[in-house]
């Protein structure tokens, strides 16, 4: 008989089942009109019914599968509102099927973190700019982002009535990454992809610094990854604090399981273990192909300004 799936297959195959869960959470939340806004740090830094119910929902599922393992997620809630229907126990079949990398074969709960963004482009859901939005489950090994789970609660929202509603990316570094279909941006052009609302005159100099043909401006830090993967974007420049540990592992692992870079404005790769800090205080810079390109025109001058 076959031998039992490896840990980390487990804990992805359980990671897509709970992102789909946490998908109909966030429709269903939308969906009955009552969105719950509280501001955290200011207007620009929301949480909504769905960030907290979702939070609640991917963590409470994952830690009763694997108890041992660590699990950050963004959101502060109490867990007085845990109810049963917010729990998902089902996996993804298709994912316990492939080969685990042999040098993930003998992880122990213990060994792992998993970073979760139960809504990543929060600013952007309570806008209506729906597609924007993804639920992200980042799973950190050795201080490193190997798997991930992006779930687009909205994918293909606008694309009329026959259209299946929402999609699942799923990636392990050595085995690749499904759910889409990847695209090279188009070849000589330099196209960014940056923030939307959370712009800043740094923010603004490093794009122009880098001579664009064109900035696409978008909200959601999981959303952008997807430009990058589906050859809309040739780079994710962000030269600002603000972005977070659970905003970039689980793509991180996505675009590095199809070859691609994400590092801070530096260049320094992040760090997951736990006790790492939470916020990538030098900003992000990430791409499909053509990573040294971008790097090397980053101005001294913003890199001064972004203290890792
Ligand atoms: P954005 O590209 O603006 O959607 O940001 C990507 C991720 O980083 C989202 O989860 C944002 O909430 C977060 N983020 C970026 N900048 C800030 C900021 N200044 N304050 C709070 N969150 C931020
Ligand atoms: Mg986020
Ligand atoms: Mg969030």
């Amino acid at each position: 008989s076959m031998a039992a799936p490896a840990l980390l297959m487990r804990v992805v195959a359980s990671a897509y089942s709970v992102a789909e869960k946490a998908a109909t959470i966030v429709r269903n939340v939308m969906a009955a009109g009552d969105l719950g806004i509280v501001e955290k740090t200011g207007a620009n830094d929301l949480q909504t019914k769905a960030d907290r119910l979702v939070q609640m929902s991917i963590c409470a599922s994952l830690a009763r599968k694997f108890p041992k393992v660590t699990i950050i997620g963004e959101e502060e809630v109490s867990t007085d509102e845990l109810t049963e229907e917010l729990i998902e126990d089902g996996h993804c079949e298709e994912i316990l099927k492939k080969t685990c990398p042999a040098q993930y074969t003998g992880i122990k709960e213990e060994e792992l973190v998993i970073w979760v963004d139960p809504l990543d482009g929060t600013k952007e859901y309570t806008e209506g700019l729906l597609d924007h939005v993804t639920v992200l489950i980042g799973i950190a090994y050795g201080g490193k982002a190997i798997a991930g789970v992006i779930n687009q609660p909205y994918y293909n929202y606008e694309a009329g009535a026959d259209a299946v509603l929402g999609r699942t990316i799923w990636g392990v570094l050595g085995i690749g990454a499904f759910g889409f279909q990847l695209t090279e941006a188009p070849a000589g052009k330099h196209i960014i992809v940056t923030t939307r609302s959370h712009s800043s005159s740094l923010v603004n100099d490093c794009i122009s610094a880098l001579n664009p043909d064109s900035v696409i401006r978008v909200g959601g830090a999981g959303n952008k990854i997807i430009q990058l993967i589906e050859g809309k974007a040739s780079a994710y420049v962000f030269a600002s604090p603000g972005c977070k540990k659970w905003d970039t592992c689980a793509p991180e692992a996505i675009l590095h399981a199809v070859g691609g870079k994400i590092t801070d404005i530096h260049g320094n790769s992040f760090q997951y273990n736990k006790e790492v800090k939470h916020m990538n205080s030098a900003g992000v810079l990430a791409t499909l192909r053509n990573y040294d390109y971008y790097a090397s025109r980053i101005p001294n001058t913003i890199k001064q300004s972004l203290v890792p």
